[in-house]
């Protein structure tokens, strides 16, 4: 990836494994990350900028944010810049957790398909297809049905989806069945390509996990705190469901 691009800052989405939590101590606010968001105004003129200097390469959209969180739907910062971006020579990966995205399809078409050198991909993050845990670890994110739908309607439109299920956590999502259930599902909805990632056993997402098994999975605690013990034995476990993946 040549460059990222993240119209907000903060992200309502409130993962509780996030690893872009450590943008809070750049961004004065207060309150826990997940609880605020910055609306960077001043996004399309930078970026306007920008592209004058800047003739190929790819673009992530976003890294630290979600781009379509439910901000976007009445700031619109991310749809103008993919305006932008349709009309330069970039590329664009952008990965989401919300349904919102279905709003710009007619601009997520406008790139690819007449120059394959120069496309856009678009991923789903999925972390499991129950809608209930899903409102526990991602409270803030459109249901993982919800995120289905979208994926479906935008592949039948002709983007370039994929489906990122990540990260895999111990004792909640890591069911080797129920993962290649999910794969399974999202390809049959239009996904071109499933990946899968485990959990980046960093110490602010490890804290959060805790406290949501604590609070809403205390049955999951046990198993946690045992992947915690020996989290390279649970990695190549959750390695080999990869393979697997690959090879379906
Ligand atoms: S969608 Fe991404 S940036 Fe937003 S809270 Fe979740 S993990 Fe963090």
């Amino acid at each position: 990836m040549d460059w990222s691009l993240n119209p907000y800052v903060g992200c309502s989405h409130a993962c509780a494994y996030c690893y872009a939590s450590f943008m809070k101590r750049f961004t004065g606010h207060g309150e826990p990350w997940g609880e605020f968001v910055d609306a960077k105004e001043n996004i399309t003129k930078v970026l306007a900028r920008q592209l004058r200097r800047k003739k190929s390469g790819r673009v992530m959209l976003a890294s630290v944010t979600d781009a379509w969180q439910p901000i976007e739907k009445s700031r619109g910062l991310t749809r103008a810049c993919l305006e932008l971006l349709a009309s330069s020579d970039l590329s664009v990966s952008a990965l989401t957790k919300s349904d919102l995205v279905v709003r710009d399809a007619d601009i997520l078409k406008a790139f690819g398909g007449l120059l394959r050198e120069r496309r856009l991909t678009l991923g789903f993050s999925l972390t499991t297809a129950s809608d209930e845990l899903a409102s526990i670890i991602e409270p803030g994110a459109s249901p993982p049905s919800a995120r289905l739908d979208a994926l479906e309607h935008l592949a039948s439109e002709g983007v370039e989806t994929w489906v990122f299920m990540a990260p895999v956590l111990p004792a909640l999502t890591d069911s080797p069945r129920d993962l290649l259930s999910l794969a399974k599902e999202a390809r049959r909805r239009g996904a071109q390509e499933v990946r899968l990632d485990p959990l980046n056993f960093y110490p602010a997402a490890v804290k959060q996990v805790s406290k949501v098994i604590a609070r809403h999975r205390p049955e999951a605690g046990e198993t946690w705190r045992s992947v915690l013990k020996r989290p390279d034995e649970w990695r190549k476990r959750v390695s080999a469901v990869a393979r697997s993946l690959e090879e379906t």
